[in-house]
């Protein structure tokens, strides 16, 4: 049990969308650790299971659903899943996301279309699918995630940028939207995290040299470094907490 009940959640039950590994994991981890049950929604299967495994090591009910974020019907199931599992919906993470891109004059519609349908679109159709149980149980918690691409442009990787953008604005105005019927609607924008994500740039190389040197702390961070932000935006610690985007980045927004 946590020593402050602020951010006890147990009898909650989250959802976090691509909760099989790198950041969604961490957070998983860190919202079970705090006594939520989890629900983990993501494509695959085995990785599912892994995470569902550790999940329940921690002593709370979790379960898998396979889960495809391009699909309505896929994640209109995961929420029914998560109600029939938990017989509630209080906590939200749309964190499944993909990057990508390309130079911009020579991305197409295939290409944008899939990173920002996945990375904005679904964060919408989760948060439209779970509305009605989140203001059901009375204390409804939903956390996007962004990026540093959020605030930033590049030449690299303007679809995924694009989205991370739309994240913080559909995340001011779910907050507006739905502070009275009591659900909190914030966002995480993660610096550079060692997943299979970044796995071609954190183990080296000038990319990497210059995100280093470019972080104040001096180094990538862990996935399990955004378990506080997760547990604080989920629990009644931040019940006068909406429409933010709190950085965990190591200061690289404002460094
Ligand atoms: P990973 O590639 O490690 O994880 C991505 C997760 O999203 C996987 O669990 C994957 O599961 C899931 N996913 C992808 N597409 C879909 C889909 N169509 N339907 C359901 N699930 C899907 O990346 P990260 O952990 O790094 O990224 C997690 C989030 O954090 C993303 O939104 C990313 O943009 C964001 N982020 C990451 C940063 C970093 O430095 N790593 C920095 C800033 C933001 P599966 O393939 O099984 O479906």
């Amino acid at each position: 049990m946590p020593a402050n009940p602020l951010f006890d959640l147990t009898g909650t039950a989250a959802l976090v969308t691509g909760g099989n590994g790198g950041i969604g994991r961490g957070i998983a981890l860190g919202l079970a650790g705090a006594g939520a049950d989890v629900m983990v929604a993501a494509r695959n299967e085995a990785k599912n299971a892994a995470v569902v495994a550790e999940l329940r090591a921690l002593g709370i009910r979790a379960e898998a659903v396979a889960c495809d974020v391009l699909d309505l019907a896929s994640i209109e199931a995961a929420v029914a899943a998560t109600v029939d599992a938990f017989g509630r919906l209080d906590i939200l993470v749309n964190n499944a996301g993909v990057a990508g891109g390309g130079r911009p004059e020579s991305i197409t519609d295939e290409v944008w279309d899939r990173i920002v349908d996945t990375n904005l679109r679904a964060v919408f159709q989760c948060c439209r699918a779970a509305h009605p149980h989140l203001k059901a149980g009375g204390r409804g918690k939903v956390i996007n995630i962004g990026s540093m691409y959020s605030l930033f442009g590049s030449p690299r990787v303007l679809p995924y940028a694009a989205s991370k953008g739309g994240v913080i604005q559909l995340t001011k105005s779910l907050a507006t939207a739905w502070a009275r019927d009591s659900i909190q609607v914030n966002a995480i924008l993660p610096g550079w995290i060692t997943t299979e994500m970044t796995a071609g740039v954190a183990s080296g190389g000038p990319m990497h040299d210059s995100i280093v040197s470019r972080t104040p702390a001096g180094r990538f961070g862990e996935p399990e470094e955004l378990a506080g932000a997760g547990v604080f935006l989920a629990s009644h610690a931040s019940d006068f907490v909406t429409g933010i985007t709190l950085p965990v980045d190591g200061g690289y927004a404002v460094g």
